[in-house]
Formats: structure tokens, sequence, C-alpha cells
């Protein structure tokens, strides 16, 4: 009796172990890039510019591939109005409503499938007859958009990790806080735009308004985003643009991304290492040498720079048919590469594992202006940044590997209905000829074509690689049966199923 009890505590115990060794969640560091404002066409328009092929980028050949709905509350109450249906309820909603695939299609499909009828859909302003209420835009903004990837959640335009007015809660936990909550894992979060706007805001702070930069901004007299993220949050990196030397001089209190007393308290920091934009440096070599001085001493590492808007000064790429090649702005500013390995020398230091959100944020702004060059610049940006990871992750020095790494590419929207004319196929270096007037930019050539220079609702690009890639294949067509297509949520659910495993 007493024999079999023994027996039978050390089979339970090893049953246990099997079963939690089974379990245990593969993915220890996450690695997410967001190509703000990216659609499939501007993913192959920098592909043929600087490889002459359509799917030449390095998260084209990731083993991981899939098409993502980006809806928000708004985008659906707009739908569902229409309609004559009710609004968004958490409960009891239907997912048709905020992105109809047979309206729509099941992939961004190129222009020669573009019906007028499913532009329409995807755009409604493209109708001079749209009903004024759908001029607005129909689709999310990257504020709601960064808060479905970051906690899972669907809200409305402009909340940063917040649920929509009438909701239940208020502010959501995002992947970052809930990773280093139940593993110990540390936090990054890089963008090549200010720090305090919309996507970073949302994997670092909780905020109702997307514009709250900082508290006394605009006499905004709540907790700012800055000051969330700086003394609240806290995460291990942080960096990005808003330097305010250049952006906001003066300190005046309706402008910039940072104020004079979350400046001075960063530069004299005991907590972070503290590393600026200066005139006539290197931007990429101080960073470099910040990270490496924060990793020594076991600090977190606070990086600033940007330029007069605020963000990096893009790359720019040249206009010579057969050599593609790309210029730097300036090289006070790092790349976003240079910002990534900076974060990854100091993250990968963390036995317990990161998260790190790395956010080409310059996509979007130059879609905004229908500036294909300034894109093509932004798009090589971010591919420079991912192969900059990817290289990572296979060197043998470091604790990172595809079997504890999980690294995913996506977007938080599309941008400007970006169609490339196939009868006019741009050879590899060649841009078109662009006629930028009062921040808009035409192409006389029809080598390209813009239909808005606002956000779409059309589907965007996931790709994805190592631990815990499988965890996509559960949401595919969960929302949209009789499709693969998955929704911006679930892109949070993979992640945290991957990173701490499912409920
Ligand atoms: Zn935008």
């Amino acid at each position: 009796m007493k024999r079999t009890a023994r027996i039978s505590a050390a089979l339970t115990a090893a049953l246990l172990w099997f079963a939690a060794a089974a379990w245990a969640a593969p993915a220890k560091n996450i690695i997410l890039f967001i190509g703000d404002g990216m659609h499939l066409q501007h993913e192959i328009a920098a592909s043929n510019y600087l490889f002459g092929a359509d799917y030449s980028l390095v998260w084209h050949g990731f083993p991981y591939k899939n098409y993502v709905t980006t809806w928000d509350t708004s985008t659906y109450n707009l739908y569902s109005i229409m309609q004559g249906k009710p609004t968004f309820d958490p409960d009891n909603f239907n997912p048709i409503y905020g992105y109809n695939p047979e309206k729509a299609g099941t992939e961004p499909s190129p222009m020669s499938e573009d019906t007028m009828e499913r532009l329409k859909y995807l755009f409604p302003d493209y109708s001079k007859k749209t009903p004024p209420l759908l001029r607005k835009g129909p689709a999310t903004d990257s504020a709601s958009a960064g808060t479905a990837i970051s906690t899972g959640t669907k809200t409305e335009h402009t909340r940063i990790a917040w649920d929509f007015e009438g909701s239940e809660n208020g502010k959501l936990k995002s992947i970052s806080e809930i990773m280093r909550e139940t593993n110990g894992a540390s936090i990054g979060v890089v963008s090549t735009v200010p720090f305090s706007h919309a996507t970073p805001a949302t994997f670092s702070s909780h905020n109702k308004g997307r514009n709250n930069f900082y508290t006394g901004f605009k006499n905004y007299a709540g907790f700012g985003i800055a000051d969330e993220i700086l003394t609240a949050t806290r995460p291990d990196v942080v960096i990005g643009g808003g330097h305010p030397s250049h952006n906001n001089p003066k300190w005046e209190t309706t402008k910039g991304y940072i104020s004079k007393g979350l400046y001075e308290s960063s530069v004299s920091s005991g907590e972070y290492i503290f590393v600026e934009r200066r005139a006539g440096e290197d931007g990429a070599g101080l960073l470099s040498a910040a990270a490496t001085k924060a990793a020594t001493e076991r600090k977190k590492l606070f990086g600033l720079f940007g330029g007069a808007d605020g963000s990096f000064e893009h790359p720019i790429p040249r206009d010579e048919p057969g050599a593609p090649a790309i210029d730097r702005a300036t090289d006070e500013n790092p790349l976003l590469r240079d910002v990534v390995l900076s974060a990854l020398e100091i993250l990968s230091s963390n036995e317990n594992g990161f998260f790190l959100l790395a956010e080409q944020g310059d996509i979007d702004w130059a879609n905004h202006a229908n500036n294909f060059s300034w894109m093509i610049g932004a798009m090589w940006d971010l591919n420079e940044a991912v192969r900059a990871a990817v290289d990572f992750i296979d060197r043998p020095d470091n604790d990172l590997d595809w079997e504890n790494t999980l690294l995913i590419v996506t977007a938080d929207h599309a941008n400007s209905l970006m169609r490339l004319n196939p009868e006019k196929k741009l050879a590899p270096g060649d841009l078109p000829e662009q006629k930028c007037v009062a921040a808009l930019c035409e192409y006389p050539g029809d080598e390209v074509f813009y239909s808005t220079s606002g956000h779409t609702n059309e589907l965007v690009s996931v790709y994805a690689k190592g631990a815990g890639v499988e965890e996509f294949h559960k949401y595919e067509g969960s929302w949209y049966p009789g499709t693969r297509l998955i929704d911006n949520t679930h892109v949070f659910k993979t992640m945290k199923d991957a990173a701490v495993g499912s409920e």
C-alpha cells in the first residue's frame, strides 16, 4: 500500500513534469516589427526597386505568411450603421461588418483585379456620392490598430491601450506588460518616429487620446504618454524621435513629444543611460556606445533622436535604373537597424527573455503624402532592420535562436490605396517621375496610382519565423470561415500563446 502510493506519487510528478515540458510556452523572446501604413503593394514596390523581383524582402522568405484584417470599432460602427445594424459589442459582433471578404477579397489583390465596387468598399471616399458620415474615413488609425496588436482588444480611434468609450474596461494590458509580469521579460520599444507617438505608445503606455503626448501638453492635466513611459512603465530600452532641440527648441507646451521636466530628468537619470542626437556626431556610433555602457552597467537605455518633425530624417533612394542605392539624409540619426541592434544588445542579456517592438513609422508618413520615393527609402530602412534582427538571432555568440525567439513582421493598417501599374513596370533602381505640390505627389508617367492620402481598410501582411509560429494556425479563418484570414487581435493572441501559453 505504502509502496504503491510512493510509485503513484513519483508517476504523478513525472507526468506533471512531462505536461509542463510539453506545454511550456516556446517563445522566450518576441521581436515584433511594424511597418506603419504598409500594404503589400508597397512591399512589392520596394522589393522591385531593391532586388528586381516582387517578393525578395527579408521577410518574404519567412515560413509563415498570411493576411490580416485591421478594422477598429470606429470602422465597424461606420459600416454597421450604414447597414442598419447595431454598433460594436465585444460580446456580440459580426466580423464581416469590420471587413467583408466577399466584397473586398481574401488577399490584397493587384490593381488588375480591383473593381470599382471593391475600391468603394475599401475606401468609401473614393466616390463623391459617399454619405458624409463615411467620408471621415473608414479605416483604423495607428492608435486603435496598435492597441489591437498590443492588447488583443478592438477599440476606437485615438485610444492607446485603452478601451472604447462606454465599454467596461479602461486601461488594457499589453503583451509587453504580460511578458514582464509572467516571465520576468525585459521590454524594448523603438521607433523612427517620436517615442511617445501612437504605435510605440500602445506597447508602453495607456491613454484615452493619442495626442496627450505629455502632462501639460495643450493643457492636458492627465498622466501624459511620455510621462507614463519614462516614469511608470520604464521599459528597459526606449529609442525614438522627438528630440526637443530639433522639434521644439522653445519648449512650447502646444508642440513636441517630451516636456522640459521629463527631458531634464532623463539626462540626469540614475536608472537610464541617456543618449541623444548631437550636431556633427554619428548617431549610430553614439547609440551603440551607450548601449554597450548600459549593458555593462546593467542599466536601461533611453535614446532620443529625431529631426524637425520629430521623426528621424528618412533615407533617400537614388533614381538610377539598374543601380539601386540609398543615401542617408543625415548621419546624426541612427537607422532603424542601428536602433534594433542596440536594443538587442541590452535585451538579450535577460535570461527570462524580452519583448521588442520596432516600428518603421515613415512608411505611413510617406503614404499620407503619396510620396513614392520617401516610401521606398522607409521600406529599405525596415528591410535592413529586419535583416539585422535575423542576423542577430543567427549569431552563435548570444542566447537567441529560432527555438526560443519569435520574429514577426506586419503592418498596423494600409494607407494610400497605392497600385503599381503592371503595364509600366519599373526596373531596379528606377523611380517614377514624381511631382510634389503642397505635400502631395503626382506621377505624370502613370507608373503608380494613388487613390487617397488616408488610411484604408485593406488587408495587410503578416510574416513570422521561429518559436511558437504554429500558434498562428489556430486563428486562421476563425473570424472569416472559408478563408485563411486572421485579425490583428489574433497577432496579440499568437504572441501571448507563444510567450506565456494559452489559458
Ligand atoms: Zn497614418
